[in-house]
């Protein structure tokens, strides 16, 4: 018996939840779900894991397009057709998922209304946030841009706490990781956050959010008038494949 959830398949009829035969999975940070060019074989509903989509670079980097987590399904983009995806995911935050084969989601989507609505919903936020990185990109600085990582981060798990290594940040933001580490020294030491190998806790979220630049309340606001759902995952904690209780698992995440 399937139990909650992610916010995309939660509050689907049975009979949609079923044929969706949705499968426990749960993936370590790092791991790379699909490479730019290949074909998704599996869209993804992450619980507790973060994913992110990701532009490679020729020079080997990686720049963060948008993030993924209880809120949206990964490869929804691009699972409609047989074309190459045309950005890459990978999980900055491990934890758990639900997996459905990409011909018995496509079988689905073409049979269930509900699945179709609500999918077509998260794929215009998930535009809209992938949009707003491109001007973010190019705007703003590496200090506001961390903010608005770590709270989107934040919504998209279910726990205070993002466990994600300074290395990747780095990547993520285009910047060296030192200068991650001086921002985060930075932030910790204006109580913003705490941070211990690799585990960043949010103490002061609303301060933090005066820190972002405006992208990150633009892109909520976008999600929070498209989903029809509340699109972060605090409120209610979840209950993923695996779990018992709590955030315990999250917080308790090993780093690197
Ligand atoms: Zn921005």
């Amino acid at each position: 018996m399937l139990t909650p959830m992610n916010h995309v398949i939660e509050g689907l009829d049975a009979d949609t939840r079923r044929r969706l035969a949705p499968v426990a999975t749960r993936f370590a940070r790092g791991v790379r779900l699909l490479a730019r060019g290949e074909r998704p074989a599996a869209v993804h509903f992450p619980v507790t894991a973060v994913v992110s989509a990701v532009v490679p670079l020729a020079d080997g980097g990686l720049r963060e397009v948008a993030m993924i987590g209880c809120e949206g399904a990964t490869g929804a983009e691009s699972s409609l057709q047989e074309s190459p995806s045309t950005m890459q995911l990978i999980v900055p935050v491990g934890g758990e998922a639900w997996s459905v084969d990409v011909r018995r989601w496509r079988e689905t989507l073409a049979e269930s209304a509900p699945l179709r609505e609500r999918i077509d919903a998260f794929r215009n936020a998930f535009l809209a946030q992938v949009m707003q990185s491109a001007a973010c990109n190019a705007t703003h600085s590496a200090e506001e841009r961390l903010a608005r990582w770590l709270l989107t981060g934040l919504d998209r798990t279910p726990t205070a706490a993002v466990s994600v290594t300074h290395e990747f940040l780095a990547d993520m933001l285009g910047v060296t990781r030192p200068r991650v580490t001086l921002l985060a020294q930075t932030f910790q030491a204006a109580g913003l956050i705490r941070y211990a190998r690799g585990i960043v806790t949010v103490v002061d979220r609303e301060g933090l959010a005066g820190v972002s630049c405006e992208c990150y309340a633009t892109v909520r606001r976008v999600y929070e008038a498209l989903l029809p759902y509340k699109p972060d995952c605090a409120d209610g904690t979840p209950a993923g494949p695996g779990r018992s209780e709590g955030s315990s698992a999250m917080a308790s995440a090993s780093v690197l």
